[in-house]
């Protein structure tokens, strides 16, 4: 098949660079998702306790994150497993708000919950098993909050677009695309980081677009490699799971990071941020480049 990107993608034109659309920022509170800051979203898997909570909230804001992470909902793959506070970690997000200023990105699973987790989240976190339940995406376009969609984890990136045009056709501009890994033949790592895919969807999208490196590696040892390879990608911004202590985390433990490896990787991103070209410059003069293959 040969022809141009927006041929190849023509089922999801709205998600397209092109025209008047060059490059979407996002606004949260008074950060601005796709601009020239570089985002960093970072906090604990699931939200355990206030004062994990608190403690994380704290660290991740001083070394330079913008948004804290948390899940209250959690998708879990075995019913034994802890499945979440719910209205209880909401309202612990919510107090970490209050208390340091982060906006707060947070799961929804159920097309239910929407306005609950909409009243407490000023991003809702659509993720990786939920990318193709059509029905969760249209409320969550309609709540008015800005939407995080993960890609699936055997999801192309034409689904992904495909994904984000049926948000974008509910009537919400804001969505933040996020490669967080995707199955392949290789295990030696929990998911496959398509970094690739970052690239492509930069290239072929003004939709913001960032890196999960923590469920990408599944491994805490490997994430500061990928998080450096997502800026050298384009990424807009992270999306990390950081812990006190993670080795007693409830969930993803052995893929998150303790405050001392956190402020480490957010060191040592500098250089690679300071190279990067910025969203907005070298991307707007994107031209229709021909697909091989
Ligand atoms: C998460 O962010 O904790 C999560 C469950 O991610 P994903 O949907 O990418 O597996
Ligand atoms: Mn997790």
């Amino acid at each position: 098949m040969r022809g141009t990107w927006q041929e190849r993608f023509a089922g999801t034109p709205d998600v397209l660079r092109g025209g008047r659309r060059q490059q979407t920022i996002v606004p949260v509170l008074d950060i601005e998702i796709g601009g020239d800051e570089f985002v960093t979203m970072a906090g604990p898997c699931s939200v355990e306790t206030e004062s994990q909570l608190m403690a994380t909230a704290r660290f991740v804001c001083r070394s330079g994150a913008r948004i804290l992470r948390g899940g209250a909902f959690k998708p879990r793959s075995s019913p034994y497993s802890f499945q979440g506070h719910g209205l209880a970690g909401l309202q612990m997000l919510a107090r970490a708000r209050a208390e340091y200023g982060l906006a707060i990105v947070t799961e929804v699973m159920s097309e239910c919950d929407v306005p609950l987790v909409a009243e407490y989240a000023d991003i809702l976190q659509i993720g990786s098993r939920s990318m193709e339940n059509y029905s969760l995406l249209e409320a969550a376009a309609r709540s008015g909050r800005p939407v995080l969609l993960k890609r699936g984890m055997v999801a192309t990136v034409a689904d992904l677009l495909h994904s984000a045009q049926v948000i974008l056709e509910n009537g919400n501009p804001y969505v933040i695309l996020c490669e967080r890994g995707i199955r392949t033949f290789e295990t030696a790592l929990r998911n496959t980081f398509d970094a690739a895919a970052i690239a492509l969807l930069k290239h072929v999208s003004h939709l913001p677009v960032i890196a999960d490196p923590s469920h990408a590696a599944g491994h805490r040892a490997l994430v500061p490699a990928l998080a450096r390879i997502a800026v050298a990608a384009g990424a807009d911004g992270l999306l990390v799971e950081v812990h006190p202590d993670p080795d007693k985390a409830w969930s993803d433990g052995e893929q998150s990071l303790d405050f001392a490896e956190f402020g480490a990787m957010m060191d040592a991103l500098n250089p690679y941020l300071a190279l990067r070209p910025g969203a907005l410059g070298e991307l707007a003069g994107a031209r229709p480049m021909e697909v091989a293959g």
